[in-house]
């Protein structure tokens, strides 16, 4: 087996799992370090020991190592491609099987883990056939957002990953994750925007506004053309490392009818630790003739596969696929966020 396959595949298991981060890059430090070298030299190293001795490997990434020059698939991947088996979740089953994309994920441009070329193929492996690469904005400092400058620069390796797609029928969308800023307008400025095949819009700060002040934000951005999916419209944290955060309070009837209205879809954010928006939420958005889109918000490839938890809670509230734009066809998604011409 391929060495840097190996490491890849066991790092994306990792992942799935929501396993630390420090112990996921170590596999996807040394895949790097030994992709960059011969793989004959590798193997003879491996087969010395004298890899060992390489900054960036360690005990347990030198036995992968080893055992895929030898020819095998390595103990470790054996083991969690075994766990893998396990769905993430247990309901949802057939809704999962009908969503095609995914239109929110980062890489390592922003605050993601993984360069682009790996949340791609990862989204390719899973068997989608969209994915938008949806990095922060300038004004999320925090998370490196992207300058006009650097977008730019991404919309040309964005191209070239779909021009060497090998005639695939996977595409890798151009997208933002924009904040919504306090004033209601999106960080990013309309020439830009308009260049990009999806427009994702959030709040990222003052999620503790007062519900006038933050109802009237999101309505504002709702409002404007170029947004197409509301993204993690509370805001709040229900797990994890980063802690608890209560959801934004802000007025949902008038904002789910905006975005019914215009046609923006509200997210359902697949996030373990996000699970946004909450199950009275996702109701009361359908009662207003909302769509959805089913995200993943990955920040690493195997996180591209927590599409199975969004699933679930969209199929328990009793969300039909036919609203759920992750379902349908990449012409009718581009159709739809008006970038299909
Ligand atoms: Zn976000
Ligand atoms: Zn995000």
């Amino acid at each position: 087996m391929d060495a840097v396959d190996a490491l890849n595949e066991i790092a994306f298991w990792l992942e799935r799992e929501l396993a630390p981060t420090f112990k996921v890059q170590a596999f996807r430090k040394a895949a790097g370090i030994i992709g960059g070298l011969d793989p004959a030299e590798v193997a003879a190293r491996a087969r010395t020991g004298r890899l060992k001795s390489m900054k960036g490997i360690g005990d347990r990434t030198f036995e992968v190592i080893r055992q895929a020059v030898d020819g095998g698939v390595p103990d470790y991947l054996e083991g969690l491609r075994e766990r893998g088996q396990q769905p993430l979740a247990a309901g949802g089953t057939e809704l999962h099987s009908a969503l095609r994309g995914d239109l929110h994920s980062h890489s390592d441009w922003s605050d993601g883990g993984s360069p682009i070329e790996l949340m791609a193929d990862a989204a390719r492996t899973l068997g989608r056939e969209y994915l938008a690469l949806t990095d922060h904005s300038p004004s999320l400092k925090i998370a490196n957002g992207l300058s006009a400058e650097r977008l730019t620069e991404q919309l040309d390796i964005v191209a070239d990953i779909n021009n060497d797609d090998g005639g695939g029928n996977f595409r890798l969308l151009a997208g933002i994750e924009v904040d919504i800023l306090e004033d209601g307008t999106l960080d990013q400025s309309p020439d830009m925007l308009d260049r990009l095949d999806v427009v994702v819009a959030s709040v990222h700060s003052k999620l503790r506004s007062d519900r006038r002040t933050m109802t009237a934000r999101m309505l504002g951005a709702i409002s404007d053309p170029q947004m197409n999916v509301l993204g993690h419209c509370t805001g709040r944290l229900v797990q994890g490392s980063r802690g608890t955060r209560p959801q934004s309070e802000f007025d949902a009837e008038r904002v789910f009818a905006a975005c019914a209205e215009r046609g923006v879809a509200v997210e359902i954010n697949s996030r373990p630790e996000r699970q946004d928006p909450p199950d009275e939420l996702i109701r009361l958005a359908l009662d207003a003739g909302c769509l959805f889109s089913i995200d993943s918000d990955a920040h690493a490839p195997g996180q591209l596969d927590f599409l199975q938890y969004g699933a679930e809670r969209a199929a328990s509230n009793g969300v039909p696929a036919e609203r759920i734009v992750t379902t349908w066809p990449l012409d009718r998604l581009l159709e739809w966020t008006g970038r299909g011409k």
